[in-house]
């Protein structure tokens, strides 16, 4: 098992945003979390990347637990966070924003070298020297993926990587992430768009009001009356036209 969340609890302030969450990824797994606005699904990721503490449960990486550590120790371990909103760094080039994620290798070997990064998002070669500020949305996300790809992740961790994109962006985002995954890299991903979320993932876990409240094989949570009721209103619709 790579990371493994044991009763995991959160909290902003006096507000309980994750109560008891267990999930596990093991190596290799793309695994997607699902659920609803305000489930606590960011909030989980924040925990698992250091940047929120959890006030319960435990947090095993690789086999270290690092439920305590900051966020930057959690990083130099392999647990690189693309997060929500993606924000690079707009006076950098994308070049220099590529380039600065290798900070959070340490003394791990590189995994993704820019050549690497260019061929899997050949618009940011062309763009290298450019202010990253001049990037579309789409780009920004390309760039922040690539820039978790030059700290040698062991797991990477995406918060949501199709937020505000155009669909025809989406599905190149997504095209890459299954490639990456079929490279053997390990991905969490955090997806509104269940439909994407279970279309590209081994397994998924579905967060409410702050709970995990279902896990399975993908496949299988596809054909859940749970799942197809309250999360994939268009497969349905494909399936049932009114
Ligand atoms: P979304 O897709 O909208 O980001 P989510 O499942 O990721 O939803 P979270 O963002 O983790 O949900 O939010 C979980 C709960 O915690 C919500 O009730 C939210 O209002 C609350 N919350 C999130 N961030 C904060 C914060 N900084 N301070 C206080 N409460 C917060």
């Amino acid at each position: 098992m790579l990371l493994e969340l044991n009763g995991v609890a959160t909290h902003y302030g006096r507000i309980q945003a994750v109560h008891d969450a267990s999930l596990q990824v093991d190596t290799g797994e793309l695994i997607a979390l699902i659920g609803p606005n305000g489930a606590g699904k960011s909030t989980l990721l924040n925990t698992v990347s250091g940047l929120l503490r959890p006030v319960a449960g435990r947090i095993l990486f690789g086999d270290k637990p690092i439920d305590n550590w900051r966020p930057d120790r959690i990083a130099r371990e392999g647990l690189l966070q693309v997060p929500e909103g993606r924000r690079v760094l707009g006076p950098l080039s994308v070049e220099d924003n590529l380039l600065l994620g290798r900070q959070a290798l340490g003394t791990r070997k590189p995994t993704h070298v820019l050549e690497d990064i260019y061929a899997l998002f050949p618009i940011l070669h062309e763009r290298r020297h450019q202010s990253s500020a001049t990037l579309s949305g789409g780009q920004q996300q390309m760039l922040a993926i690539g820039r978790a790809l030059m700290g040698g992740p062991r797991l990477l961790v995406l918060d949501e990587p199709s937020l505000g994109l155009a669909p025809i962006i989406v599905r190149q985002v997504f095209d890459t992430l299954r490639l990456l995954r079929q490279t053997g890299l390990t991905i969490l991903l955090v997806e509104q768009n269940a439909d994407l979320a279970l279309d590209i993932s081994d397994r998924a876990y579905v967060m409410e009001q702050g709970r995990v409240v279902l896990t399975g094989h993908s496949g299988a949570l596809r054909n859940d009356p749970r799942i197809r009721e309250h999360y994939l209103p268009a497969v349905a619709e494909t399936i049932f036209p009114a």
